[in-house]
């Protein structure tokens, strides 16, 4: 019954709420004119750098999210979506294009062929906005594409330069983090410009995309979230204690020894937490606004992150990491309209941040002309049963790291040496084994279809000759040639 009713009212959604307002040419349902409105205009949220399990919304005993879990009492939370990449610019980019990212590269531009979401709001006839905290997220990375406007406002000092190093495709330095500290408080300053952008537009439909980077670090939330959350060990100054704990691992963690001690993990969490509830906050203080002046009755609101953050689960901090759970788990909550009835709150069905782009598409009418790999989510928000992904990856290059998800069962390998060699292999059971804390990996545990999957993924990715010299031992040697690779190992 529940199918039906939403299935009725996605129709209607397509039907009215696809168009720019003066071309409606579709006909709707009569009973679902009276009582459904249009869904007009399309705001994307990204809070940067978000491991969902750090979300009150997502099971944390930490009370980080109170406003998140009131909004999502009106949407969907996918309970298990994942990025496609560990940092910012691949995990944007596919998510912008609803496709892999095109290369295992660090460094992905978008291109003259792509056309990503911002382009296909534009094509339809809708305004377009971005509001960007983040350095890749801007006009230098070609983000700007699709974009009536788009804002960047670097969000800590000393990013211009490191910024600069990466675009020559230099290590940004150690250096560059003693210089870390906020910017004032840009977050809220981007909030403000994209109420007001919103609030400019009258008659046209829109598209806002607001890429905050919180709860990214530095973790620094002023009070009374610093005093809500992290425990104080004698300092009452949350910059102080920033500077002790924050500043000093972090920047051991980039510099040589690459150690921090596990005695400064809680710390860091506690100012993660505070970050996330002053964020949460913020975004609740911004819908609030837009509800009041009546933005929300016809507005999709997607509220989501770009990847993951560690917190020494497999030995790492920060992102941009193999893509262990951590680095890749997000939340993601797609918001209606008060007066649709959303038939399932919680999916639980394993997406993709890819989903989005073809959801979009849907629900507003837009055209993607690209091959894509992403899957829609309304058939599932309509019935959870519904079959999805069989697979989803997930990559890091730096490490050269590729992840397959598959039902319940997890295969990362790592490559070397420009793919010519597996350097790892860890397998786990999702089931029993949700953080990947325990590898099963054995050359006859049963991933051969998941290693070939990889194999093909990496082969298709870094748009290369087979090159397989792999150095293995001998059962991984026979495992490859089970699967159809013996020909691509060198002795
Ligand atoms: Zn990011």
């Amino acid at each position: 019954m529940y199918k039906s009713i939403f299935n009725t009212v996605l129709i209607s959604l397509l039907a009215m709420g696809c168009t720019p307002k003066e071309e409606k040419t579709i006909e709707a349902p009569i009973e679902q004119q009276q009582q459904t409105p249009a869904i007009t205009n399309c705001l994307i949220i990204v809070l940067d750098a978000f491991h969902a399990e750090h979300s009150s919304l997502y099971g944390s005993k930490s009370p980080t999210t109170p406003h998140l879990e009131k909004w999502a009492k009106r949407g969907v939370t996918f309970t298990h979506a994942y990025s496609q990449a560990t940092q910012t610019l691949s995990s944007a980019w596919s998510y912008f294009n609803g496709q892999y990212p095109y290369q295992m590269q660090e460094l992905t531009f978008m291109r003259d062929i792509d056309t990503p979401l911002p382009a296909l709001f534009q094509n339809r006839g809708f305004k377009t906005a971005g509001f960007s905290e983040n350095p890749f997220i801007s006009k230098t990375y070609k983000f700007d594409k699709g974009f009536d406007l788009l804002e960047y406002k670097p969000y800590r000092v000393g990013i211009a330069q490191t910024v600069q190093q990466l675009s020559s495709g230099k290590k940004a330095q150690p250096k560059a983090y003693q210089k870390y500290q906020r910017t004032g408080d840009v977050t809220v300053e981007l909030i403000n410009k994209a109420d007001d952008w919103i609030t400019e537009q009258k008659a046209d439909p829109w598209f806002c995309y607001l890429h905050l980077l919180r709860p990214h670090n530095p973790y620094f939330a002023p009070d009374p979230f610093f005093s809500q959350f992290v425990e104080k060990d004698g300092i009452d100054n949350p910059e102080e204690y920033y500077k002790q704990f924050e500043l000093e691992v972090v920047d051991r963690y980039y510099g040589q020894n690459k150690g921090y001690a596990a005695s400064s993990v809680e710390p860091l969490l506690d100012l993660y937490h505070s970050n996330i509830a002053y964020v949460d906050h913020l975004i609740n203080e911004f819908l609030l606004k837009l509800e009041t002046k009546g933005e929300l009755k016809d507005t999709v609101v997607v509220i989501m992150s770009d990847h993951g953050e560690a917190f020494g689960e497999h030995g790492e901090l920060l992102h941009g990491k193999p893509p262990h759970r951590e680095q890749i788990h997000v939340p993601l909550v797609i918001l209606f309209p008060e007066t649709i009835q959303i038939p399932n709150h919680t999916i639980d069905t394993p997406v993709s941040l890819m989903d989005l782009a073809p959801t979009l598409e849907q629900l507003f009418d837009l055209t993607i002309t690209n091959t894509i790999d992403g899957f829609t989510l309304n058939p599932l928000i309509g019935n959870p049963q519904t079959p999805h992904h069989q697979e989803i990856f997930s990559q890091h290059m730096a490490s050269k790291t590729v992840a397959l998800r598959q039902g319940n069962r997890k295969l990362l390998v790592g490559f070397d040496d420009d793919f010519k060699t597996i350097r790892l292999m860890e397998a786990y059971d999702l089931k029993t084994d949700p953080k990947e804390q325990s590898d099963i990996f054995s050359a006859d545990a049963g991933y051969e279809d998941m290693l070939k999957s990889i194999l093909e993924y990496v082969k298709t990715r870094i748009n290369s000759e087979a090159i397989y010299d792999l150095d293995l031992t001998a059962p991984e040697k026979e495992l490859l040639e089970s699967i159809g690779y013996g020909e691509m190992v060198n002795n």
